[in-house]
């Protein structure tokens, strides 16, 4: 027995379907559907009631300034060598992770559920309440302060954004640099809180 012909119709959904980006969402344990998904066990459970009311972008490279790898997600779960690189000897013991990844053509990582808390933000205070990571999102992009960021992950973060908007109560998108100044600079000058927040403006996403 053959296949049924599909119509005409039919299989023009089809395309359409395979074209569009799927939606991405963010679930109600907090997991993006189109994130590769490692575990990171830097991280623990947000205090009883606290609610996520800030998004803080990051930037990260390992090495500084180079891209591509997999010493992101190493630093994140423990298993960075500290002789791999001159500069990991001084890192590689810290336990630190974020919620997010976003990679330098746009790939999404999560490291951390959006319900627990992810260790990210350090030393931080944000409209005078300290230790943000209780009530934050951290969302890494893999960057250095004064290199372009690319078109793929201003397209992410702002489809992020408005997937974890849906969910929580987002009050304030911040820089790391806001959050901790004089003891942090990323996102750095490079980042375009402008583009950002045109793409966060448009409707689709
Ligand atoms: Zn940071």
């Amino acid at each position: 027995m053959s296949p049924r012909p599909k119509s005409a119709s039919e299989q023009a959904v089809r395309r359409a379907d395979a074209a569009a980006p799927r939606r991405l969402v963010v679930d109600l344990r907090g997991v993006a559907n189109l994130a590769r998904q490692i575990r990171s066990p830097n991280r623990d459970a947000r205090p009883d009631g606290a609610e996520v009311t800030l998004l803080v972008v990051h930037g990260i490279s390992l090495p500084p300034g180079s891209f591509g790898g997999d010493a992101i997600a190493r630093l994140f779960t423990n298993r960075l060598d500290p002789s791999a690189h001159p500069s990991y000897g001084t890192i590689a013991h810290l336990r630190v992770s974020a919620h997010f990844l976003i990679r330098r053509n746009g790939a999404l990582v999560q490291f951390v559920h959006c319900t627990e808390r992810a260790w990210h933000a350090g030393t931080s205070s944000w409209n005078g309440r300290e230790r943000c990571n209780d009530f934050s999102i951290g969302v890494e992009l893999e960057g250095a302060d004064d290199i372009a960021y690319e078109a793929g992950q201003y397209a992410m973060l702002a489809r992020l954004v408005k997937a974890i908007r849906r969910r929580y109560p987002i009050a304030d998108t911040v820089g790391h640099s806001d959050i901790a100044p004089g003891r942090k600079t990323d996102p750095g000058p490079a980042f375009d809180w402008a583009r950002l927040n045109r793409l966060m403006a448009a409707r689709s996403g």
